[in-house]
């Protein structure tokens, strides 16, 4: 069946959509009552972000804009040191969408949320005239229980840890847009167990994030500005699969300036370094992690090159990799 504007009517027809792809997908007691809100129980503090996804292709290696959709938002809790409760799920679908396609998305969303320990408790659809494009924005509320990681809090000596290889997402998005042939897989990944074990570990963590469009440039940079620091980076201790690294050589790409979708880094009190290493290779997602560098006085983010020199990193310049997420 194609999606036709019939089906963002509000009438008969967006009823049995909603019913036979999305209710039925992400099924629970809270989003089952069909009501105009959710009420679901709180905690004192509450994390709250949104997100809006508009990759292209809506299908790639190791994932679509569905998983995508609830990763990018339970990740962006857990690096506040929330704990990831509920999301929401809106859709704004394209006149011509296919039914099977809105299928494999809203299971791919039901099978992350429930890895997540999520529950999609509203949603929303929409449809547009158009050529068949799904676009998701998905909201999320996280409980903070007791740590409040902000970028702010980095210090100096702190370590500095990624919990994989670099630039597998984007290698994945663009190999399938110039029809490249190899075996990159995009990461995305939610990330609820590492955060648990480092947290299970009693590791300090000063500030986390995770490492989406922009890349890891860009992300060390907004660390060091917030806190005032700056961070020396080990280029030859970052991660970054072979196969990913031979795609950078061959595109003259920058592997500091490329987006993850299940990577985080995390600054660390340096007594705890190795623990929170431990703690991050023994979780599901990271058993490539290392430590890349440490935090000083200064500012920016320097990289020391394997032959000796030194290299100032800037943030993402420019557009970078358009709709990557
Ligand atoms: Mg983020």
């Amino acid at each position: 069946m194609k999606i036709t504007l019939a089906h963002g009517s509000g009438g008969q027809s967006t009823k049995e959509l909603i019913e036979k792809i999305f209710a039925s997908s992400y099924k629970n007691p809270v989003l089952d009552m069909m009501e105009d809100s959710a009420v679901v129980p709180g905690a004192a503090e509450i994390a709250v972000t949104t997100d809006s996804f508009v990759v292209d292709p809506i299908f790639f290696k190791g994932g679509n804009i569905g998983r995508l959709a609830v990763c990018g938002t339970v990740n962006d809790l857990l690096m506040r040191g929330a704990t990831p409760k509920y999301i929401t799920s809106a859709f704004i679908i394209e006149e011509g969408a296919d039914e099977k396609e809105l299928r494999l998305i809203a299971a791919s969303m039901a099978q992350a949320a429930r890895e997540a320990g999520v529950l999609v408790v509203a949603g929303d659809t929409k449809v547009i005239n158009g050529n068949g494009g799904i676009y998701i924005n998905t909201a999320g509320v996280g409980f903070i229980e007791k740590d409040n990681w902000q970028s702010r809090n980095c210090q100096k000596e702190d370590a500095i840890i990624v919990s994989g290889s670099m630039g597998d997402h984007h290698a994945a998005i663009l190999s399938h847009r110039m029809n490249i042939k190899n075996d990159i897989s995009s990461d995305v990944a939610p990330l609820c167990q590492m955060v648990a074990a480092l947290k299970e570990a009693g590791v300090e963590v000063h500030a986390m994030r995770d490492v989406t469009r922009g890349g890891l440039g860009t992300v060390l940079n907004e660390l060091a500005e917030a806190s005032g620091t700056g961070f020396v980076i080990e280029e030859a201790a970052i991660p970054v699969n072979p196969q990913v690294k031979a795609f950078v050589k061959l595109l003259g790409l920058d592997i500091m300036h490329m987006g993850n979708e299940g990577k985080l880094v995390a600054v660390v009190k340096a007594e705890d370094a190795e623990r929170a290493l431990a703690a991050i290779k023994g979780s599901k997602y990271g058993e490539n992690a290392a430590v890349i560098g440490q935090v000083f006085d200064g500012a920016g983010v320097t990289l020391l090159t394997p032959l000796g020199g030194k290299k100032k990193v800037g943030i993402l310049v420019g557009e970078g990799l358009p709709r990557i997420c």
